[in-house]
């Protein structure tokens, strides 16, 4: 583990293992175009070791941390959560305010920031369709209900976690069986796939797109490929898309606003040097 012991500041990426991450990368990137003195390290912290590194974060040296796999639960009780973490139920983002510990979970604002930027107006949807009941699914549907989509119809292959996530989430959220898909894609005016179903080394995920309304949006969060199979036939068919690189790029921006002072932009420059990154692994 590292003790940072140089003035600038710097933020840390804690997970176990410590897994390939474009976090770095992106954090250096903005780090260097701002003309910034800090830095961004990789921290593999085991289970066992998390209380510890986190309680001694700042004398570590360290003015903040993003949080990965498995400790994006366990950082909540060593931290104050905001709603978002508290309702997710998970945070990925630490940062210090007033001699406290903070967390949030950046997913939220980086899946509505993405379709922002990606599909304006797309939250004149009344109806979205969301695919998957995990993580991510909770960020996503807490960013939906804030924004005030009114119904938001929830699949997942094992019915009972998406009831779950329905009984927490209120009357807005309806969870659904996989077999209702085809009834329910002519009304959704956004479809989000939350699930892994898409991404390299993964089973496909089969959705009729053209069971979708012409104004629909597609979003998916896969990101490897970056043009997952739902996003290909989406774009055949004309539909606006938002994809998971690009909410991967939004939710670092408060982060590092949280930590070096300056709110970064999502740049065509800093997306085609992930991508790059991307494409060669
Ligand atoms: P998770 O908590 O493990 O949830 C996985 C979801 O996928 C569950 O709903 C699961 O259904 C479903 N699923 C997995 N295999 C399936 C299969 N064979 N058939 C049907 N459903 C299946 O994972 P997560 O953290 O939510 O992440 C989900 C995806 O989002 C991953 O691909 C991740 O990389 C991506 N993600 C992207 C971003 C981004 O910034 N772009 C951020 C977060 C996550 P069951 O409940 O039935 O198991």
């Amino acid at each position: 583990m590292t003790t940072v012991t140089k003035a600038a500041p710097a933020a840390c990426l804690i997970g176990w293992p410590a897994a390939h991450s474009r976090s770095p990368l992106i954090h250096h990137y903005w780090l260097r175009t701002l003309g910034i003195a800090g830095g961004y390290v990789i921290e593999a912290v085991p289970p066992d070791d998390l209380r510890d590194f986190v309680l001694r974060l700042s004398l570590r040296g360290f003015v903040g941390a993003n949080v990965t796999i498995p400790h994006k639960e366990d950082v909540l009780a060593l931290s104050t959560p905001d709603p978002r973490a508290k309702a997710v139920g998970a945070a990925n983002t630490l940062w210090f305010a007033d001699g406290e510990l903070h967390s949030t979970n950046t997913d939220v604002e980086g899946f509505i920031n993405n379709l922002d930027a990606s599909a304006p107006g797309w939250d004149a949807a009344e109806e979205a369709l969301v695919l998957g009941a995990g993580g991510a699914s909770r960020a996503v549907v807490f960013g939906l209900r804030e924004r005030g989509v009114r119904r938001i119809h929830l699949a997942n292959r094992t019915l009972g976690r998406a009831q779950t996530l329905a009984q927490q989430f209120g009357p807005n959220v309806h969870p659904i069986g996989w077999d209702a898909l085809d009834e329910v894609l002519p009304r959704a005016k956004l479809l989000v796939n939350t699930t892994s179903l898409g991404m390299h080394g993964q089973p496909g995920l089969e959705v009729d797109v053209a069971r979708l309304p012409q104004s629909a949006v597609v979003s998916d969060l896969v990101y490897v490929p970056l043009i997952t199979p739902l996003l290909a036939a989406a774009q055949a068919r004309g539909l606006k898309t938002a994809d998971g690189l690009g909410m991967l790029l939004h939710q670092a921006v408060r982060g590092f606003e949280l930590w070096f002072g300056q709110r970064p932009r999502v740049t065509a420059e800093l997306r085609a040097l992930i991508e790059a990154d991307l494409t060669k692994s």
